[in-house]
C-alpha cells in the first residue's frame, strides 16, 4: 500500500504545479461514477484497457452508466505492447503455446516498435483543483517499513541475466514485477531497453502478456484448469500438510526457505516459486488452485494472469505447461540452485537445530503422483 499511495503522491505533485490534483473517491465504482457525474460536468472519461474478468464486467457496467447521461467512454492499450487480436494465428485463433506465440510477437515488435511518448506541454490542458491526498492513516493503513526494490533497470545485472536469474542467493533479476502490477514502470521502454540487452529477459516480459492474453480469451482458467482432463484428477487436499506449506516447515529446506521468504517479505525467486508450487500440486497432491490463493493473499507484485498461469503450469494443467510426469526433486533444485546454502540459510534460520523430518518421502510422492495423474489423465 505505501508504495501505491507514494506514486499517488508524486502524481499529485506533478499536477500541484499545473494548478491541479486527483480526486480520490472511496465507493463502489458505479456509485463513485454517479457521484462524479453530480458534482462535475463531465463529457469524456478515459482509462486504460484491463483483461481480468471483474475489470472488463466492471468497465462494460460504468461504460453504459456514462453512456446514460451522454458522456463518451474511451479506453486505451497501456500495460502491454500487444493485446487481445493482435497476435493470433493465422486463422485468427489466439496462441496457446508461448514459442509461437513470442516468435510472431517479436516479428510485430521488430515491424512496429512502441512509441516512448516526449512529455509536452500539458500545462493549460488541467481541471484546476486542489483536492488533498488522503493520508495512509486515514484510509486505514500503516506506514510498513517495506525496502520497495527500484523501478530503474538494472542494465548490468540484465546484460547476465542467464547466469544469473536461476540463482536465488543474488540479485540476478530485475525486481520490476512489483511496478509493472502497479504500472508504476513503463512497458514500453522495458521492452525497448530488454532488445538491445537481453533476449531472454525480453521473453520473461513476452511471458507475461502471454498469461494476460490467456485469461483475457479464456476467462474461465480463473475457475477451472486450462486443460480440462485435469479437472480429473483426485487432489489429496490435507489440510494439515498445506498449514505445513504455507508456514515453511516441511523438512525440505528450499521450500520451506521460498515460504518464508513469502511470509516474510511478500516476494519469492521465481526458481523457488516453481520448486514449491511444483511441491504443493505432485509430492502433496494440493490443488494448484489453494496454492494460487495462498500466493494471490501474500505476493505483493500479484498478479491474476501471471500467478493463475504459473500455478496452471506448475500442475501441468495449464496450456503450455510442464508435461505432468517433470516433478522436481527439491534436494536437487537446491544442490543446483543454491549449492552453498546461501539462500537457504538466509530464510531457514532452525535447519541445524530442531529442524522438522521431510512431510513425505520424495521417491514415494514422486510415483504417488505419476500414479494419479496417469489414472486421472488416461481414464475416459
Ligand atoms: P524478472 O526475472 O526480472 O522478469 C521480468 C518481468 O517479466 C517480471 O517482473 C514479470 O513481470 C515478467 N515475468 C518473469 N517471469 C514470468 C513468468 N514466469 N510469468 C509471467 N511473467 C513473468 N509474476 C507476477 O508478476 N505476479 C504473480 O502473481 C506471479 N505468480 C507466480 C506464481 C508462480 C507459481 C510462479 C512459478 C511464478 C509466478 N510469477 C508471477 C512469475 C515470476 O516468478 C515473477 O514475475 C518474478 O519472479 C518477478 O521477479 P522479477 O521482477 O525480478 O523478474
Amino acid at each position: 500500500m505505501t508504495l501505491i499511495h507514494q506514486a499517488l503522491s508524486d502524481i499529485q505533485g506533478s499536477l500541484e504545479q499545473f494548478g491541479a490534483s486527483l480526486y480520490v473517491l472511496h465507493n463502489n465504482p458505479d456509485d463513485a461514477f454517479l457521484k462524479l457525474i453530480q458534482e462535475f460536468h463531465i463529457r469524456s472519461v478515459f482509462t486504460n484497457n484491463d483483461y481480468e474478468p471483474y475489470a472488463i464486467r466492471r468497465d462494460e457496467q460504468i461504460q453504459k452508466l456514462l453512456a446514460l447521461h451522454d458522456i463518451s467512454f474511451h479506453s486505451f492499450k497501456d500495460q502491454v505492447i500487444f493485446e487481445k487480436n493482435e497476435i493470433v494465428k493465422s486463422d485468427k485463433t489466439p496462441y496457446t503455446v508461448f514459442t509461437p506465440y513470442s516468435k510472431s510477437w517479436k516479428e510485430k515488435f521488430n515491424q512496429h516498435p512502441p512509441e516512448l511518448f516526449p512529455s509536452e506541454n500539458l500545462k493549460d490542458q488541467f481541471y484546476k483543483c486542489n483536492f488533498t491526498l488522503p493520508t495512509l492513516e486515514e484510509i486505514g493503513f500503516e506506514e510498513t517499513a517495506h525496502d520497495w526494490p527500484s523501478s530503474e533497470l538494472n542494465a548490468d545485472a540484465i546484460r547476465h541475466y542467464e547466469e544469473t536469474r536461476n540463482l536465488p542467493y543474488i540479485d540476478g533479476t530485475s525486481r520490476l514485477s512489483v511496478h509493472l502490477r502497479f504500472g508504476t514502470v513503463s512497458i514500453r521502454d522495458l521492452a525497448i531497453k530488454a532488445q538491445k540487452l537481453n533476449e531472454q529477459w525480453l521473453n520473461e516480459l513476452i511471458w507475461r502478456e502471454f498469461f494476460m492474453m490467456i485469461l483475457f480469451h479464456f476467462p474461465r482458467v480463473v475457475t477451472d484448469s486450462f486443460k480440462i482432463k485435469y479437472e480429473k484428477i483426485s487432489w489429496r487436499n490435507d489440510e494439515e500438510e498445506f498449514k505445513q506449506w504455507c508456514a515453511g516447515e516441511t523438512g525440505y529446506p528450499m521450500v520451506d526457505a521460498g515460504m518464508q521468504e513469502l511470509n516474510e517479505t511478500g516476494f519469492m525467486h521465481n526458481r523457488v516459486r516453481m520448486v514449491v508450487a511444483s511441491f504443493l500440486t505432485k509430492h502433496l497432491l494440493i490443488d494448484w488452485r489453494w496454492g494460487e490463493a495462498y500466493f494471490a493473499e501474500k505476493l505483493l507484485d500479484y498478479e491474476l494472469s501471471s500467478n493463475n498461469g504459473n500455478w496452471q503450469w506448475a500442475a501441468g494443467c495449464g496450456c503450455d505447461a510442464a508435461p505432468y510426469f517433470r516433478i522436481f526433486n527439491p534436494a536437487e533444485q537446491a544442490r543446483k540452485f543454491d549449492p552453498d546454502f546461501k539462500y537457504i540459510r538466509k530464510w531457514v534460520k532452525n535447519l541445524d537445530e530442531g529442524y522438522p523430518a521431510p512431510i513425505v518421502q520424495h521417491e514415494f510422492a514422486r510415483k504417488r503422483a505419476l500414479e494419479v495423474f496417469k489414472r486421472a489423465l488416461t481414464e475416459n
